[in-house]
């Protein structure tokens, strides 16, 4: 094998995702544990707590050098390169997890045995859907008194639409959870969270008497329901996994360190190695010799006031070497990357080179967007980053009139790096903002007083929805004369429709069929 087709093959890159409070933050934190990754178990959580302990949201302002470099966490682990992109979870659930999942290539789904499938988590789901991502699901939480495995096995199957594969099967839970059932290797691992790694055995065998020692009348319950299980259950099969179509499910609990090998091992053994990415002209294949990549994801640097911004970029092809020269196909120029950040935490002597499936930072003042494509020369596009219609909307009201000209600029290059969503009404000087979250709000008001000097309020305004225009300039303008007041641009220049409601949208799309009304946009 070359070593191109070595270290592609060797590459997971995958993110979590949960509802908040299923457990995301402690599987990344134990896979990493496991992975040897971090040394102590507490560092991942205190910087959760720390997001959360402070209503100023603005302390992360502070640890900005820290969540560049946790954003992405790559180690080693067993032969692999493991790459876990962060989502930003809780309130700060935002856009920015919408495009760090287009680019991965599988993902971990967390699921609250307690609580079962959540909202946001079948919100992540169609995300996923997207791409047909592949999806391994953890129930989590097993040491509580949790909903039985089966319901909640069929509560993923028909509100997910995806197969379950159990790969374990968990004895008892709560307070008589004993452990899982490895139903492939016939293994089971008993559970005690004293032990060592949560696990305090592991025998062979379903007929072995040792289970009868260690769990008495459990033992007699697990071999008939294992039966039920078999019979009733979907087998894992890898071709519908990485369809998207079938997701094998581990059971265990994170904050006891129990089943997170399992998963860990599974995204090895199971998950895909980089995939081909689909670009404007063609497909990519990852073992291309020729190097590309992608930009998903664009984060305010450490220093406030030089403005200095890091671009994620997901390399999809080639190799990445420190010093290389490449193409920002959008501006046609060729920069040589002398200080890009790659993320390997522990072996140093590799930080300088990036792969297939490897996420490398580019700092840079403003002139990288999100969508951005990089080659050695060839203008390829990729395709498929998207930007969704916002379910929020405010308008933006300056304090001091005389800043106007500064809150444009820093609306327009906060839109850029996808903080919000820039909308500017055609009949009107409004300038409206629109976001998936909240909080999204409150960290474009911090960054337009610290990073611009302009102090805003944000109000809340009429529009309710909008959609992105397509079709004949015709038509486009037929829409204008009718329905002024609801046309606007976005922070690109691209026509778009802001409707206060939904009835208000339907009418005009029925009105206009020949104009395409859409809820998601690719960045361009
Ligand atoms: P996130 O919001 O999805 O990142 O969730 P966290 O990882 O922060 O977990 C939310 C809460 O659930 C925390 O208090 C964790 O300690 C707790 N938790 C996580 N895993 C388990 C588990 O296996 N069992 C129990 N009982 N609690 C857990």
């Amino acid at each position: 094998m070359t070593d191109l087709k070595h270290e592609l093959a060797r590459r997971r890159t995958f993110a979590i995702i949960s509802h908040p409070d299923a457990g995301k933050t402690t599987l990344t934190e134990k896979l990493l544990w496991f992975g040897g990754a971090i040394q102590v178990a507490g560092e991942v959580r205190a910087r959760k707590a720390s997001r959360h302990a402070t209503s100023d949201w603005m302390e992360l302002e502070k640890q900005r050098g820290i969540s560049v470099t946790s954003s992405v966490m790559q180690f080693p682990y067993r032969d692999a390169i493991i790459n876990l992109l962060d989502t930003p979870g809780h309130e700060d659930f935002s856009e920015d997890t919408y495009r760090t999942l287009t680019a991965v290539d599988s993902a971990v789904m967390v699921i609250d045995s307690v609580n079962g499938v959540e909202a946001q988590t079948i919100k992540l789901l169609s995300v996923c859907r997207l791409r047909d991502t592949p999806i391994l699901t953890f129930i989590n939480k097993l040491d509580r008194e949790g909903r039985e495995p089966i319901e909640l096995l069929d509560e993923i199957e028909s509100v997910l639409g995806m197969q379950c594969a159990p790969m374990t099967w968990p004895i008892g839970m709560g307070k008589r959870f004993r452990g899982v059932y490895d139903l492939y290797t016939d293994k089971i691992s008993f559970f005690d969270p004293h032990a060592d790694k949560g696990t305090s055995e592991v025998i062979q065998g379903l007929d072995n008497p040792r289970l009868d020692e260690v769990i008495g009348d459990q033992a007699a319950e697990l071999r008939i329901e294992v039966d039920l299980v078999r019979g009733a259950s979907h087998t894992f099969d890898q071709a519908a996994y990485l369809a998207g179509k079938q997701t094998p499910v581990f059971f265990g609990s994170g904050v006891n360190n129990f089943g997170v090998q399992s998963v860990l091992d599974a995204i090895v053994d199971l998950s895909p190695r980089p995939l081909a990415r689909p670009a404007e002209s063609r497909e990519v294949a990852p073992d291309e010799p020729k190097f590309s990549g992608f930009v998903f994801k664009i984060q305010a640097n450490m220093d406030p006031k030089h403005r200095d911004r890091i671009a994620f970029l997901r390399v999809c092809s080639g190799r990445f070497e420190r010093g290389m020269k490449i193409k920002q196909v959008s501006q046609g120029k060729t920069m040589a990357i002398n200080n890009a950040i790659t993320f390997m935490a522990q072996d140093r002597n590799t930080t300088d080179e990036a792969y297939s499936g490897d996420i490398i930072g580019i700092p840079n003042h403003g002139t990288i967007r999100l969508g951005d494509t990089f080659t050695e020369g060839e203008d390829l596009k990729f395709t498929g980053i998207p930007s969704f219609a916002p379910d929020l909307f405010r308008r933006a009201q300056i304090k001091n009139p005389m800043k106007m000209k500064q809150l444009q600029k820093g609306l327009q290059q906060l839109a850029e790096e996808g903080q919000t969503q820039l909308f500017k009404p055609l009949a009107s000087n409004d300038l409206i903002l629109g976001a998936v979250g909240v909080l999204q709000f409150e960290v474009v008001a911090h960054r337009l007083e610290h990073e611009y000097g302009v102090e805003c309020v944000f109000e809340g305004c009429t529009w309710a929805t909008a959609r992105w225009l397509r079709g004949k300039d015709e038509d486009i303008r037929a829409l204008l004369d009718r329905a002024p007041a609801n046309m606007a641009q976005d922070g690109a220049g691209d026509y778009v429709y802001l409707a206060p409601n939904r009835v208000n949208l339907q009418m005009a799309q029925e009105r206009h069929p020949n104009v395409q009304f859409l809820e998601t946009r690719e960045i361009y």
